[in-house]
């Protein structure tokens, strides 16, 4: 058995008459520790596959497993202890508290777990050591984020979802800090949404959504030979020529 596993899973959203299939029969599982990007054109459903699985949101029918547990059954206080415990969230728009420092930041969160990581390290970890003391609105956007990614994995989530749809990193920072937050001692299992086709060489796997449903499952070269919705982004950003160099 996997460490997630998603078996066919619907969700709808109704607006007056017209119903959306943002979910259409999803079905795929991740081992634990791998390091996902999920893919997929504006409006293919990535953000409601990982609102799902950090369970902020639910499904209309099909099954969502964590380490063996149905969590789409779980009641509103497993829920949220689910939540509390074991799943880290890094928003488009990282939501740090304004008027608390980078620091100060991070140790609120690490004080509603009972298996936080000390705060300091974890900063020093992301690049930070000499930000810890700065206020979000003295740090540039990629700095911001990064104290959003710290304040996540201090709380020592079993699963980082990271929205990077709107990254604010250049690729040199980003690539290091998807190093660092692999190379932590039990390293979550990670799940990266990203519009940047470069980011991907750092996946263990990659989901390709489209209209709802999984167009696409692998790595990046599996993708490249199999999957055209997945060609069809990456040769976006890519073109044929830049890619081959
Ligand atoms: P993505 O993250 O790939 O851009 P989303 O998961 O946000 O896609 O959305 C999938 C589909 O569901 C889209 O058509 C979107 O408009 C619709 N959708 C998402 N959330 C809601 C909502 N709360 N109410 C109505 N429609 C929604």
């Amino acid at each position: 058995m996997s460490f997630i596993e998603l078996e066919s899973v619907y969700k709808k959203y109704s607006m007056g008459e017209v119903t959306i299939n943002a979910l259409d029969g999803v079905s795929f599982s991740v081992e634990q520790g791998e390091l996902c990007m999920v893919v997929g054109p504006s409006g293919a459903g990535k953000t409601t596959v990982l609102n799902i699985l950090g369970g902020i949101d639910d499904c209309d029918d099909g099954k969502v497993r964590v380490g063996g547990e149905l969590i789409n059954q779980f009641n509103s206080k497993r829920m949220a202890l689910y939540r509390r415990h074991d799943v880290g969230f890094v928003f488009q728009f990282y939501n740090l508290v304004p008027n608390l420092t980078a620091l100060e930041n991070v140790e609120l969160a690490s004080q509603i777990s009972n298996k936080a990581l000390n705060p300091v390290r974890v900063l020093e970890r992301v690049g930070l050591a000499d930000r810890m003391n700065n206020f979000p609105s003295q740090l540039p956007g990629g700095e911001q984020q990064r104290v959003a990614i710290a304040r996540a994995l201090v709380r020592k989530p079993e699963i980082l979802i990271l929205d990077d749809s709107a990254s604010a990193l250049d690729y040199a920072t980003d690539a290091k800090l998807r190093m660092a937050i692999r190379n932590l001692d039990n390293a979550p299992t990670t799940f990266i949404v990203s519009q940047r086709a470069a980011s991907v060489r750092y996946a263990d796997k990659i989901l390709v959504l489209d209209d709802g449903k999984l167009a696409g499952m692998g790595t990046h070269e599996q993708l490249l030979e199999t999957c055209a919705v997945y060609q069809e982004i990456y040769h976006s950003q890519f073109p044929k020529e830049v890619a081959q160099r």
